[in-house]
């Protein structure tokens, strides 16, 4: 009789044994189908001796009841997640589930039903269906997709598929994504890309584990350089993966994909529809997409021959997941790299000092690319210390910031606003009673959205529209704002300027690829005069015209609750001034801050980049913060303040008592209450000699907690709040 171990995915067991029913065709790795009790559960084939669990003896074995018509979970990707398991503390299903599509790409091809508009003129209109008229020009997917895009109900599309409104499309699930041609375009590389591109090229052929860190300032062509290394993988037909931040900047990476290789890469990203996720995923598992750009989650899937990875933009905390599995995408993929054996890219121009000390050490071969590619010049940076130029009351932008603005509104040059904050004001308080618009769910301010009129909470979302009176006194007209989000220095911008053209860019305004194509057209063609965004305009763009750039508020990365604040600021500043003057005219930076003297601000005025990383080197190191020391994050989460913090003293009573590993707390985190759960830390700062992941599972594995208690590990995280 054959049996089999398998990992299934079921909340509370992990591993079960089966019996193999004549016949049946079963590897390591096949995805399958089993009885649990009553019901079914899915599973993977394992090694039995990787898994751990009691042997269930034959005469209870209960037959698999179907082998699902996927090919089975390569064995490098297997130990790719068993490492993840074991590294972030997670459950090994928890890691495995981000490698499976949908339940249906599982079951197979075919076809799926999908609807549009058909054109016809309603002879009646209720406002709904108006408004679904309106919302749906040019969309295709499922009854539930269109009515979530068109904010209506199901029973309202339903009832215009039957009035003819709408039509049903029949969509194959496999029909094949257009080939990219390696040659389509032989771009010219300057002598210093060339060189790199060799590098990686060489490395693509060599098909082995090789981490490069590619170092490059803003605008020397990294992208060029690692196309090259792409191009070299689609000759030999093997699959790549490019991660991205952000979806935000897939946008400008697909036309300049496009140009170069003469069909678009296969996406894989949340907002992904149904059936183009059905289909991202087959073309992945059999290996008929060869180029697949995503953000983190296309990390874990089954890749049928994977010869190379591209992490872009790097040192984006955006790789790092804060929920679920708590993991570091640009991490993962480096170790994903090492069971490959292939070569992987990290690209930045501000890497984390995480990856330059790896570098260092010579862990991954560092390839810089030290000048801006046709000679573009850096910009020139300086700083407006607002304690002595101060805007003028109720203003945040500095007299020399506008007359730079009015400079090149003059020169018909663009200008570049950051603020890392959307909305109009963090704050909306009550000027007569004093009353604080504050989230019921959370601990956080609501922040006032006039291009809405509502007031929102960034944490769980939560909105209500902005009250004609205080909620409290209930006197009209009573609110004001407190401090500068975006829209509010558009405001600023617009009454100072009322002639010039302006967008605000953050992801309110852009969310969606159609959206961000018209944004970059608009600024491409010089139909905006000044742009004034959140990080989301830092990276990625590259606006020949724009020649000025203002950090409004540069200290406001110091604040709040980051573990790495300093180095966040670096690369948040360093990359929105590389936006400036990438074309033929020269680029110009102003810093506004209340810190001119602090590190981090000296270093980004002097260029002296080496001497930033050295400053912050050296406090980490005193800190004992990584690289040199390592950190790691227990949350507990109640929807019951006192569940909570019981679990959390518990927690704390019981804490190892070890010379490597110190633990601090538990304390309420700063955000003490998220999403209507009530919230604790423990924060652990270990040596690096210290099995910090051991230490906690251990100290972990004493304790049971309450069923409403949630008790999060985050190994290397990156939030505090
Ligand atoms: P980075 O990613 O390092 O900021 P990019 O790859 O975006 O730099 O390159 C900056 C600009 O220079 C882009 O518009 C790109 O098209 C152009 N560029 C870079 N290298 C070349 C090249 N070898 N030939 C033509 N244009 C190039
Ligand atoms: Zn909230």
């Amino acid at each position: 009789m054959r049996r089999v171990r398998l990992l299934v995915f079921n909340p509370v067991l992990n591993v079960l044994d089966y019996r193999v029913p004549d016949g049946m065709a079963v590897d390591l790795g096949s995805v399958v189908i089993a009885p649990l009790g009553p019901r079914q559960v899915l599973g993977v084939v394992w090694e039995p001796d990787r898994l751990d669990g009691a042997e269930v003896p034959d005469a209870k074995l209960r037959p698999l009841l179907e082998v699902l018509p996927v090919p089975p979970f390569p064995a490098a990707l297997r130990r790719l997640i068993e490492w993840c398991a074991d590294y972030y503390v997670a459950p090994l299903n928890a890691v495995a589930r981000m490698a499976l599509g949908s339940m249906a790409a599982l079951r197979g091809g075919g076809t799926a039903t999908e609807y549009r508009l058909t054109g016809a003129e309603p002879a009646r209109l209720t406002p709904q269906r108006a408004a679904a008229l309106d919302a749906l020009h040019g969309e295709q997917a499922s009854i539930r997709e269109l009515a979530e895009l068109a904010s209506v109900s199901e029973g309202v599309l339903r009832g215009m598929l039957g009035a003819g409104l709408l039509e049903p499309v029949t969509v194959d699930l496999d029909r094949p994504y257009p080939r990219a041609n390696p040659d389509f375009v032989q771009p010219e590389l300057s002598e210093q890309q060339r060189a790199a591109a060799d590098e990686f090229i060489a490395a693509v052929d060599g098909h082995g584990f090789q981490p490069f860190l590619l170092d490059g300032v803003t605008g020397s062509g990294k992208t060029e350089c690692y196309f090259e290394a792409i191009a070299q993988a689609l000759r030999r037909r093997e699959q790549v993966l490019v991660l991205l931040p952000e979806i935000a900047l897939t946008e400008n990476f697909l036309r300049r994909f496009e140009a170069r290789f003469g069909a678009p890469p296969v996406l894989w990203h949340s907002n992904l529809k149904q059936s183009e996720r059905r289909r991202a995923w087959r073309a992945i598992v059999n290996g008929q997409a060869q180029v697949v750009v995503g953000a983190r989650s296309a990390l874990f899937m089954p890749y049928a021959r994977l010869g190379l990875i591209v992490v872009d933009e790097a040192h984006e905390v955006s790789f790092k997941q804060d929920d679920g599995v708590r993991y570091n995408a640009r991490d993962v993929a480096v170790i994903r790299a090492r069971f490959e054996q292939i070569p992987v890219i990290l690209a930045s121009a501000t890497p984390a000092l995480e990856s330059l000390q790896l570098a260092e050490a010579g862990t991954y071969r560092k390839i810089d690319l030290p000048s801006r590619f046709g000679g573009a010049l850096l910009p020139d940076v300086q700083v407006v210390d607002l304690r002595i130029e101060a805007p003028e009351r109720g203003r945040w932008l500095s007299p020399r910031l506008v007359d730079e603005i009015k400079d090149r509104l003059l020169k018909g040059e663009q200008s570049l606003l950051f603020l890392n904050r959307r909305g109009y004001a963090p704050l909306t308080l009550c000027r007569h009673c004093g009353y604080r618009f504050q989230c019921p769910n959370c601990t956080a301010w609501l922040v006032e959205h006039r291009l809405s009129r509502r007031m929102a909470c960034h944490h769980c979302g939560h909105q209500v529209p902005v009250p004609e009176e205080c909620p409290e006194c209930h006197t009209p007209d009573c609110l004001v704002a407190c401090g500068p989000g975006v829209e509010r220095i558009a405001d600023e911008v617009a009454e100072l300027f009322p002639e010039a053209r302006l967008a605000v860019v953050t992801s309110d305004t852009l969310n969606s690829p159609e959206k961000i194509a018209e944004f970059v057209a608009k600024a491409e063609g010089k139909a905006i005069d000044v742009i004034i965004g959140t990080q989301l305009v830092t990276k990625g763009y590259h606006f020949p015209e724009l020649t000025l750039v203002g950090v409004v508020d540069a200290d406001l990365g110091l604040e709040g609750g980051d573990l790495r604040a300093a180095e966040r600021t670096y690369q948040q500043v360093a990359q929105v001034a590389g936006r400036a003057g990438r074309g033929e005219k020269p680029g110009e930076v102003l810093i506004q801050t209340r810190h001119p003297e602090a590190a981090v601000i000296a270093a980004l005025v002097a260029g002296d980049r080496d001497a930033f990383y050295a400053a912050e080197a050296e406090a980490r190191r005193e800190a004992g913060a990584p690289p040199f020391g390592r950190w790691a994050a227990i949350i507990v989460s109640s929807e019951d303040e006192k569940e909570a913090r019981e679990a959390a003293r518990a927690i704390g009573a019981l804490r190892p008592n070890l010379p490597d590993v110190m633990v601090l707390g538990p304390a309420p985190a700063p955000l003490a209450l998220l999403r209507g759960r009530y919230r604790y830390r423990l924060l652990i700062n270990a040596r690096r000699s210290a099995q910090v992941q051991k230490v906690i599972r251990d100290w972990l594995g004493q304790l049971t907690f309450p069923s409403g208690v949630r008790v999060g590990v985050d190994i290397d995280p990156y939030s505090f709040v």
